[in-house]
């Protein structure tokens, strides 16, 4: 059950301010606000999911293949698409999801660490 009372929902909606990199109809891509890395962005999507599984099965096969051609050009934007990042999405309190409105993580801009 998706909770409005998140901090990406807000950002959506203009209520909390956000580095903007990318926005389209299905997405909004910023800077993560506690960088992990020398590149550390996120994209969610405009429609109101809680997560990855969330995601897929609830949107539209149009709009996923929309969220992810735009993580793609969010990395091409960010100049990474060439020298590699990786790409990573929490689901779960296991997984230490902090915030319950579907995100991925694109990051790069050095080499990452093999271990997960
Ligand atoms: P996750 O653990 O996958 O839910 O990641 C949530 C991410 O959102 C974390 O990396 C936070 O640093 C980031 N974050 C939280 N609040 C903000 C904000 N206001 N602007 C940008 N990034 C944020």
């Amino acid at each position: 059950m998706y909770n409005k009372d998140n901090v990406f929902y807000k950002i959506l909606n203009s209520e909390l301010s956000a580095k903007v990199i990318y926005e389209n109809d299905c997405a909004l891509a910023f800077y993560d606000i506690n960088p992990r890395k020398k590149i550390h962005a996120l994209v969610i999507t405009r429609g109101l999911y809680t997560n990855f599984s969330d995601f897929v099965s609830q949107a539209s096969p149009q709009e996923v293949k929309d969220f992810f051609d735009t993580v793609a050009k969010v990395a091409d934007i960010l100049g990474v698409s060439q020298t590699g990042y990786r790409i990573l999405s929490n689901i779960g309190s296991d997984s230490g999801q902090e915030v319950e409105h579907f995100h991925v993580h694109i990051l790069g801009g050095e080499k990452l660490s093999v271990s997960l």
